[in-house]
């Protein structure tokens, strides 16, 4: 048999099969990259959209065959080599390789890191017990759905989209659902309070048990198995299961290891260089410098990043500068959002939100930051605009419904 060759050569070598990773190889080509592509990924799977993982998968809507980002066909049709099921451990900028964990060497002309992030672990007494899921792979998720008919008692750890989004299917399932969240309201990171209280009415009506103000001090087990959660004030209640959504940890070990810039993520400039030679970063792991300075995790983020980064590696340097975008779906309710409000100073509620349809505009120094949009996809589509132009309006007309966005920006501005 001939020996699996352990060293190779690539014009671009590409780290990481999720979105933004596989949206480089298929930029690249696009914009007429004609060398050699592999994409290294750790997971075995080819690249699959990873939302659906705490949304429709995960609720068993959506098979996996449903989930792939391309055809099968798309990449050996484009050349684009998928080295999968290995985890590149080890980044030598002088030499110009990548090491996987086989031991394999690959020699890069131009390197893209789009590793992602590994989920944010508990560090509490307990941590270990079986039993205590994250939900950021297909093999956390398919771990976690073998166990969902055996287990009645699910207590969820972080009030952020996937901890919602988890219960929202769980209630949907009929399981009982405590969610606990450490600071004063859901969503605190993410949004403003009228949306973070709309999510936890919805929430309770769904029959979810909200415990903000409540930190984690341990998790109890009987026989290697979790049985309960304790909180700081005391209160043990009793989980068959844990879920843990307490956010990410970017994957850069290797990266920083290597000399790459940056803390909490790897600081890219306006095309995703990093301060090495021919490395580029995207995605949930790469902060950018020209803005708000600040990783995003979104798939518009890394899908469009990945395009910058690949135009770049073509000789086409266009900064990045693409408008935000995230959507979340829990319950029948879909919350689009549109620009990023960072830094805002005040705050416009559009609609009521007891109709379950309204947006919530976020406002700096006068100037349109970002719209968090629930059931209301209009004012969605129509609030980008504001975003894009900072578009400065008065309060009262922004929150009259009786005017479409449109009409308003076009009657204000
Ligand atoms: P990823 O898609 O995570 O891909 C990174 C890949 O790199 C992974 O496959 C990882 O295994 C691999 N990898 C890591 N380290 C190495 C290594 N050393 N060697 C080789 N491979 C490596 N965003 C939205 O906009 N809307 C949503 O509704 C939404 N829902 C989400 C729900 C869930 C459950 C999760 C987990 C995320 C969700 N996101 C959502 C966020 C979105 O999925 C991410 O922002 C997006 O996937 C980021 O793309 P990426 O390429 O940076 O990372």
């Amino acid at each position: 048999m001939k020996p699996f060759n352990l060293s190779r050569s690539f014009d671009c070598v590409i780290v990481g099969g999720g979105h933004g990773g596989s949206q480089t190889a298929a930029a690249l080509r696009q914009s007429g990259f004609t060398g050699s592509i592999a994409l290294i990924g750790a997971e075995p799977e080819v690249p699959y959209d990873r939302p659906s993982l705490s949304k429709d998968y995960l609720a068993g809507k959506k098979s996996f065959d449903r989930m792939y980002l391309r055809p099968q066909d798309f990449w050996a049709a484009r050349e684009v080599e998928l080295l999968l099921g290995r985890h590149v451990s080890a980044v030598n900028p002088e030499a110009r390789t990548v090491t996987t964990d086989r031991g394999e060497c690959f020699t890069y002309g131009q390197l893209v890191w789009a590793a992602g992030g590994d989920p944010r672990k508990l560090t509490c007494p307990g941590k270990e017990l079986t039993g205590v899921f994250y939900i950021r792979s297909k093999a956390d998720c398919d771990a976690l759905i073998d166990v969902l008919p055996d287990a009645q008692r699910i207590v969820i750890i972080g009030g952020g989209y996937i901890g919602l989004e988890a219960a929202a299917v769980f209630r949907e399932i009929g399981k009982d659902v405590i969610l606990v969240e450490a600071l004063d309201r859901v969503l605190a990171r993410v949004a403003g309070e009228p949306v973070s209280r709309f999510y936890e009415n919805e929430h309770q009506a769904h029959g979810v048990d909200i415990r903000l103000n409540s930190s984690v001090a341990s998790l109890d087990g009987t026989n290697g198995r979790v049985s309960s959660v304790v909180l700081v004030s005391g209160e043990a209640v009793a989980a068959d299961i844990v879920v843990v959504g307490i956010g990410i940890i970017p994957s850069v070990g290797p990266l920083a290891a290597a000399g790459a810039e940056g803390a909490n993520g790897i600081d890219v400039d306006a095309f995703c260089r990093t301060s090495l030679p021919d490395i580029y970063c995207i995605g949930d792991c790469a902060r950018l410098q020209n803005g708000p300075g600040i990783r995003i995790e979104s798939v518009q983020n890394a899908t469009d990043q990945a395009t910058t980064a690949a135009k770049a590696i073509c000789g086409e340097f266009k900064a990045y500068d693409a408008t935000p975008w995230f959507w979340s779906d829990q319950y029948d309710l879909k919350i689009q959002t549109v620009g990023l409000n960072c830094g805002f100073d005040s705050i416009v509620t559009r609609g009521d939100p007891a109709t379950r349809s309204f947006s919530v505009i976020y406002l700096k120094n006068g100037a349109v930051l970002a719209l968090d949009c629930i059931n209301s996809p209009r004012d969605y589509v129509q609030g980008r605009k504001l975003v894009d132009n900072a578009a400065r309006i008065d309060p009262a007309a922004l929150a009259d419904t009786s005017r479409q966005l449109k009409e308003i920006d076009l009657v204000m501005s």
